[in-house]
């Protein structure tokens, strides 16, 4: 399985937290201030790997929508050219949403989270894990 970018990562957290980058932009104060329809375009060259995004920026974005900074930087190293990659541990991820240990998915009615149901993937992405079943387990 190849490693998820920092962008695709990004992407994965804000769709699992159901914003479109329309409603990112609206909500991402960044300073200085950028337009609203530039700010769209830069979150999508963003997902795209194509720009890189400043420590600064990338707790500005966590604040809109939660992901983890700690994996953030550490999937940036793991793509970074400079960096052996082999140094580095590639962070457990579930494919799906891009949650983690650090960042677990929340059941929006117990407020409990989510399990890890395979390598790489977690229970609330799992189509066979009905509704509830989190929960019970
Ligand atoms: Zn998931
Ligand atoms: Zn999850």
């Amino acid at each position: 399985m190849p490693i998820m970018t920092p962008g695709t990562y990004l992407a994965k957290r804000r769709a699992a937290a159901g914003l479109s980058i329309e409603d990112v932009a609206e909500r991402i104060s960044t300073e200085p201030p950028i337009p609203h329809h530039d700010r769209a375009a830069w979150l999508r060259r963003i997902e795209q790997d194509v720009d890189g995004l400043k420590i600064r920026e990338a707790a500005a974005l966590s604040s809109v929508f939660p992901f983890d900074l700690d994996i953030f930087v550490t999937l940036i190293g793991l793509h970074s050219p400079v960096m052996p990659a082999e140094t580095i541990e590639a962070p457990r991820l579930c494919q799906a949403c891009g949650c983690s240990e650090n960042d677990a998915c929340l059941d929006p009615t117990t407020g409990q989270g989510c399990r890890w149901v395979g390598p790489e993937q977690c229970s609330a992405c799992d189509p066979a894990t009905p509704a509830g079943a989190v929960a019970a387990a």
